[in-house]
């Protein structure tokens, strides 16, 4: 059949679309649902055709244990140049010293760190889970909580007060004051706010702690420079690759300390992980290098401007959210307060009916537990990649209101559902 199909076509078939046809079509249906869909999840985006073509490239046939010019295998000269230029190019990116750029995800970095600066049954500070923190970050069945012991610090939850649902700096410091913690982490996943990384560090030194900021939201926006940098104040920093910063999945870890980039190197390798994934880190130095450029740092602006579009839009149409708005790519929307009846699980489930995809998540003090929740989580990154501009952020915020408004009504998904795949016709993803 396959070579059949070789020998009629003109057109080229691709090695997978005639050697395995099955995984082929799954992967082309995919391909047509992320077209035709207006991705909102905010730790999603599109990358580009050349990160994709580094990351299904030979790299992924080698062995290279080790770090460049000290590998345990033969042959790894390519491997070597491959990982210098991601280093160098995320050197210059985030303007840091020290970086590794092996982490396999996310969680993958955050243990690295973990393990490379605390022992087992060491105090660390961060935001829980349900105020916008990451499991990573200590929840009682990760890692994170299992072999260390988190305090958490509040958000202000005065709502008479100006900064509700922000961090509370003042609580923060006293929190971390009290418990002593070994390491003060900040930077999240459902926090809409921007992170004062000056204030954390001085708490950090008032009690003699570490202080890690974990950007893997908005390392595309420091990168570009719409959110302030945690460096210099930073002890640490992880990060994704994948989310704001738009490459392949992954992990990376940066210091400007020369005894912290020894202690993680070591905990990465041999102390985490085995052979790094250097086809993904060649895509990592693909996106390095597109992020270095000056339409990056458009980028960047853009997705927060159209995030802030989003969130006008929606507020306009009687939503709220939480700590009132936005500075970042994402926004957390209260659906209790346009109908107490809605819940993030429905509008997940009616919105996605209609071609928008989204997530429910929980907002500060819910009472609804996590797999229901009375929130959603928005971000503008992905179709900011699309080319999405404000007129279109408009057109997005509407498409959301009238199907959550409809209360799951099938004939208004199916119409909604059609408006948006016009609208993805007129912004094709990347290729
Ligand atoms: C997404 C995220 C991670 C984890 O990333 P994975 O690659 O999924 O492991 C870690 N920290 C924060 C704050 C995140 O939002």
């Amino acid at each position: 059949m396959a070579a059949e199909a070789q020998t009629l076509s003109h057109e080229t078939v691709h090695p997978l679309q005639a050697g395995d046809p099955d995984v082929w079509q799954i992967i082309s249906a995919e391909q047509q649902r992320q077209e035709h869909t207006l991705e909102l999840i905010a730790s999603e985006n599109h990358t580009s055709p050349a990160v994709m073509e580094a990351v299904g490239s030979c790299l992924t046939n080698k062995y290279a244990e080790g770090y460049p010019g000290a590998r345990y295998y033969g042959g790894c000269q390519y491997h070597d140049q491959v990982e210098n230029l991601a280093r160098n190019r995320a050197k210059q990116l985030f303007g840091c010293e020290y970086v590794n750029v092996q982490p396999h995800s996310g969680a993958q970095a955050n243990a690295a760190v973990f393990f490379a600066l605390m022992q087992p049954g060491d105090t660390f500070a961060s935001l829980v889970l349900s105020d916008g923190g990451h499991l990573s970050h200590g929840m009682k069945i990760n890692f994170s909580g299992k072999y260390f012991k988190p305090v958490h610090y509040p958000l202000n939850y005065d709502l008479e007060s100006d900064g509700y649902e922000q961090i509370d700096y003042d609580a923060m410091r006293k929190v971390c004051l009290e418990a002593q913690p070994k390491m003060i982490l900040c930077g999240y996943s459902a926090y809409p706010r921007i992170i004062d990384f000056k204030k954390f560090r001085e708490v950090a030194d008032e009690c003699g702690a570490l202080l890690m900021a974990d950007i893997a939201h908005i390392a595309g926006l420091v990168a570009g420079g719409a959110h302030p940098s945690p460096f210099p104040h930073a002890h640490v920093v992880t990060t994704t690759t994948h989310k704001t910063l738009r490459g392949p999945r992954g992990g990376m870890i940066m210091t400007n300390d020369e005894e912290i980039a020894k202690k993680i190197d070591r905990s990465v390798f041999p102390g985490m992980q085995g052979g790094p994934l250097m086809h993904v880190i060649a895509g990592k130095a693909v996106c390095y290098g597109e992020a270095l450029k000056d339409d990056f740092k458009q980028y960047a602006k853009q997705v927060v401007a159209n995030a802030q579009t989003l969130a006008k839009t929606l507020i306009e149409s009687g939503y709220r959210l939480t700590s009132g708005g936005t500075d970042n790519h994402l926004m957390l929307v209260d659906l209790s307060a346009k109908d107490a009846d809605l819940t993030g699980a429905d509008a997940e489930q009616w919105l996605e009916a209609a071609g928008i995809v989204t997530n429910k998540n929980g907002i500060p003090n819910d009472p609804r537990p996590p797999k229901i929740t009375s929130g959603l989580r928005l971000g503008a990154a992905a179709l900011t990649t699309r080319g999405f501009k404000e007129t279109e952020m408009v057109q997005v915020g509407e498409f959301i209101d009238r199907v959550l408004s409809s209360k799951g009504d099938a004939e208004t998904a199916k119409r909604v559902r059609s408006d948006v795949v016009d609208l993805c016709k007129e912004f094709p993803l990347p290729h």
